[in-house]
């Protein structure tokens, strides 16, 4: 087989090699079925078990009590921009925005066409380099709930703890850090996250919402777009990404294996440390973009004097197997995003290398 190298892709991104092995072994057929997971109906008891073990191993991971539903959706992160508001905001029709990069404005967008939106707080005047305080939030007691960002993927930054907000519903897009380590999920009303960075490939979302507001779904809304109808329908109103379930169901069951969540947030916090130091032993030769206190353990977002030192340095990475260093379009600049399946080892290397390119270019 191929080399594998080093992808610090933000997205879609770095899976467990040992669940990609297991996908790979079992892809002809899945072990009892004498079918391939590509082929089997959503509707089989094959299927039922994968799906049933998937949210299972999700609940014992992030102690998910039973009263939360677990859904798994279609359309991506973004699509969870339009049906949250759509679902939870009448009958009061505003709710609490806490901007704080650009997945936090384009669900801002989205629910603006449904109600009243008021921005709770705003780091954009900053470029978005940190996590507001608890004391910058002004928020409205009577909002249909509050949203926020966990980690911003493009700015790397990461909320340390999540707001407080009272009796409103917290409402957050975890995409990029969900798994990355324990939260108190009661604390939450919904939880939304694409899978594609942390958890598995695109084109699944995983939504989980507290029970009560379920309830708030209204018969007028379209049938895929209402909560309460996927609830009922245990995600299976029709044919759900069968194989992304299947891989979130193996990432979750290597998670179990490797120690959970607390195991993976202390590599986390070792493996961010380390490029973290980097930057900061560099004397100004790399620059991060987030204050120190806002930095994400799973984006590592940093800049050089340069553009074009910049490109010399994305172009000699690539050929010395890093791949997708990069900073997002918007923003430039370079992005290491490490999550969970990025090996240390890689991190380390990548270290050295940033060392080496110092030496050579300063
Ligand atoms: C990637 C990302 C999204 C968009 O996800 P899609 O699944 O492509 O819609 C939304 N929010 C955050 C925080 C992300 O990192």
């Amino acid at each position: 087989m191929e080399k594998r190298i080093y992808n610090f892709s933000a997205g879609p991104a770095v899976l467990p090699e040992d669940v990609l092995k297991e996908a790979q072994e079992n892809l002809f057929t899945l072990p009892g079925v004498g079918m391939s997971i590509l082929e089997i109906s959503h509707r089989s008891k094959a299927f039922d078990k994968i799906i049933d073990e998937a949210k299972s191993d999700l609940r014992s991971l992030l102690n998910i009590n039973n009263n939360y539903e677990i859904l798994f959706l279609q359309g991506g992160a973004s699509l969870q921009f339009s049906m949250v508001p759509l679902n939870l905001m009448p009958p009061k029709n505003k709710a609490d925005y806490i901007l704080t990069g650009s997945w936090s404005k384009k669900a801002l967008k989205e629910a603006k066409r449904v109600g009243t939106v008021n921005v709770a707080a705003s780091t954009e005047a900053e470029t978005f380099n940190r996590i507001p305080d608890q004391s910058e939030l002004k928020l409205d007691p009577d909002a249909a709930y509050v949203h926020f960002t966990s980690n911003n993927t493009i700015y790397g930054t990461e909320w340390q703890n999540e707001p407080e907000v009272g009796n409103v519903p917290l409402v957050c897009d975890a995409s990029s850090d969900i798994l990355s380590k324990k939260i108190d999920v009661n604390k939450y009303g919904l939880i939304y996250a694409g899978a594609q960075k942390n958890m598995g490939p695109s084109g699944v979302t995983l939504v989980i919402i507290r029970k009560d507001l379920v309830e708030r779904s209204s018969d007028s809304l379209h049938t895929m777009l209402n909560y309460k109808i996927q609830v009922e329908n245990a995600s299976l109103y029709n044919t759900p990404n069968t194989f992304g379930i299947y891989i979130i169901g193996l990432v979750a069951k290597w998670l179990i294996k490797n120690g959970g969540l607390d195991a993976m947030h202390k590599t986390n916090k070792e493996k961010a440390a380390l490029l973290y130091k980097c930057i900061d032993d560099s004397k100004g030769f790399y620059k991060g973009h987030a204050v120190p206190d806002s930095r994400s353990l799973m984006n590592v977002t940093f800049r050089l004097a340069t553009e074009e030192l910049e490109k010399k340095l994305i172009l000699e990475a690539t050929a010395a197997g890093f791949d997708g260093l990069k900073g997002h379009r918007s923003v430039g600049g370079l992005r290491a995003s490490i999550y969970n399946a990025f090996p240390k080892k890689g991190v380390e290397e990548l270290v050295k290398f940033m060392k080496e390119f110092q030496a050579k270019n300063s």
